[in-house]
């Protein structure tokens, strides 16, 4: 027997066109759904008051997308809200409650422990949105932290994010970053900071394995029905929708995967409390982008086995939604080996699904646009080229673009990169002479390569001379310079050339902090 959704109890607002509040006020036209609908999964809370609120950043984009007043809300009054001294009205602060995954250890209660969803709100283009303060202070499951977060790591998840939606990948997001006025004490004492996310929900793999481990499978129902009608509407009355949502968590991880790897990014810490059901990059903790290409890259401190190096994320991946699986089992079939089996079945098939969307995107960095059998084999053949001649990974694929312009192109760049990679040659004879066969114009191969091949990414020494500027001499000019350049990453911005290259000698060893 197939085991049937319960009626979902709210019913969702879709406002197509919201208009930006231009009364001057602060307003954020909330509808808390989460608070509503899912008691019993959070914990109402308050933010700790801070001394001395001060905005250091709005995402003023953002709050246009979401419908709020960003003039409003670039004031003394957006200070207070963005650091938690001030409650907007309509908000339902409440802290999350959520299990999770950590390097493989069961941890079965985690939870905010220094963050707040505000509430949801209502984008332009009819999508829920969360909003969350993240440092707000201890929570019932701050356990023992102290619920803070440091300007730096504030500042590095905001670029991070922006950086990561202009290239067109999904992504929770910042609206704004606050200083508190207050110390933060790590390893030494850093300036206090909260930063404001936005995302499609704040729902985890391992919100499901919360309540999976307490043996409450009502209320993975409840989550599941919720989640459905919030994130995957489509499923709804779907004959078997908890199979169906298995499997399109899956799809959208696997798409998501394969653009991680397409660009070089390294989340860093893949727990199965830091993979979004809705299918959003989120929780920018130690995460970095490689510059050489190097399966093995770690950037990460604490991960001292190399578990989510590069090329680990997309096993990682499906190492967590067998983890999502389990939890789901007692809802997709009331038989348990028939459970399994179904489950079994959508895991085994995520490492198919994430290579048909990986070779998608690796064809059209390489200019391919009609698929052949043996792309697999070029695209492969490229980073054998890469592997071990120390080869950054970014501009490898942006200087192919000049090449690929045909026989008078600009092969220069390229051929440079490679000067010591004994493979490239042969495997730059045989691209050029899988292009021949392609019948696309070359000026609009170049450019359709450009478009996927990004100039700008956040090169890791660009990001630490950011972030201390800001931090150790208050001067956000390098933040804002570098935000700026990295909204527009497949644009040349010959000003900005120099935040193309790779640290000048490389910086080997280089580590990330989880920075928390
Ligand atoms: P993260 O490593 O940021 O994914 O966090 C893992 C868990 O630790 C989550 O439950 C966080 O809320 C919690 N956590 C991280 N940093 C702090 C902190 N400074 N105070 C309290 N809880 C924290
Ligand atoms: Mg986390």
């Amino acid at each position: 027997m197939v085991v049937l959704p319960r009626k979902i109890k709210y019913t969702m607002i879709h406002i197509m066109t919201q208009v930006t509040d231009n009364t001057g006020s602060t307003r954020f036209a909330f509808d808390n759904t989460y608070a509503r609908d899912l008691e019993g999964f959070y914990s109402a809370w308050k933010a700790a008051q801070v001394a001395q609120p001060s905005l250091v950043k709005l995402n003023r984009q953002l709050a246009e997308e979401l419908g709020l007043n960003a003039d409003a809300l670039d004031s003394v009054e957006g200070a207070k809200i963005f650091t938690g001294n001030e409650v907007p009205e309509g908000a339902s602060p409440l802290a999350q409650a959520y299990a999770g995954h950590q390097f493989g250890n069961f941890v079965p209660q985690l939870g905010d422990g220094r963050a707040l969803l505000l509430g949801e709100v209502i984008d332009r283009y009819g999508k829920r949105r969360d909003i969350q303060l993240k440092g707000s202070g201890r929570t019932p499951f701050s356990r023992g932290g102290d619920g803070k977060a440091a300007l730096g790591p504030v500042l590095r998840e905001y670029l991070m994010g922006e950086a990561m939606h202009a290239l067109g990948i999904p992504t929770t997001r910042a609206l704004a970053a606050a200083k508190t006025g207050e110390p933060v004490y790590r390893e030494g004492t850093l300036p206090g900071a909260v930063l404001t996310r936005v995302a499609a929900s704040h729902i985890r793999v391992g919100t499901f394995q919360f309540f999976a481990a307490r043996q409450e499978f009502d209320n993975v129902r409840r989550l599941a029905d919720y989640v459905i009608e919030r994130h995957y509407a489509e499923l709804k009355g779907h004959a078997t929708p908890y199979l169906a949502l298995l499997a399109n968590v899956a799809e959208r991880q696997a798409a998501l995967i394969a653009k991680w790897m397409h660009v070089g990014f390294i989340h860093g810490v893949m727990n199965t409390d830091n993979m979004a059901i809705s299918g959003e990059t989120i929780d920018y903790g130690p995460c970095a982008f490689m510059d050489h290409y190097d399966p093995a890259t770690v950037f990460s401190s604490i991960d001292h086995h190399g578990r989510y190096c590069y090329a680990n994320q997309p096993k990682i991946a499906q190492w967590n939604l067998a983890r999502l699986a389990e939890t789901l089992l007692p809802l997709i079939d009331t038989d348990n080996d028939r459970a399994i089996a179904s489950a079994t079945d959508v895991i085994n098939d995520f490492p198919d699904q994430y290579e048909r969307y990986w070779i998608a995107g690796m064809r059209a960095k390489l200019g391919l646009t009609q698929p052949e059998e043996d792309d697999v084999e070029i695209a492969l053949g490229f980073l054998k080229a890469m592997q071990g001649n120390h080869i950054d990974w970014t501009l490898a694929f942006r200087y192919l673009a000049d090449a690929a312009a045909g026989p008078s192109s600009d092969a220069g760049r390229i051929r440079a990169l490679f000067a010591n990679a004994p493979d490239f040659d042969l495997w730059f004879q045989q691209w050029q002479t899988r292009l021949s066969r392609e019948s696309v114009s070359l000026s609009d191969r170049a450019q359709a390569m450009r478009r996927v091949n990004p100039a700008f990414i956040p090169r890791n020494h660009r990001v630490e001379e950011a972030l201390s500027a800001a931090v150790e001499r208050t001067d956000y000019a390098p933040f804002e310079t570098l935000l700026r350049l990295l909204l527009r990453p497949f644009d040349d911005q010959p000003e900005f050339a120099a935040f193309a290259e790779p640290e000048p000698g490389g910086h080997a060893g280089y580590r990330t902090f989880c920075g928390t």
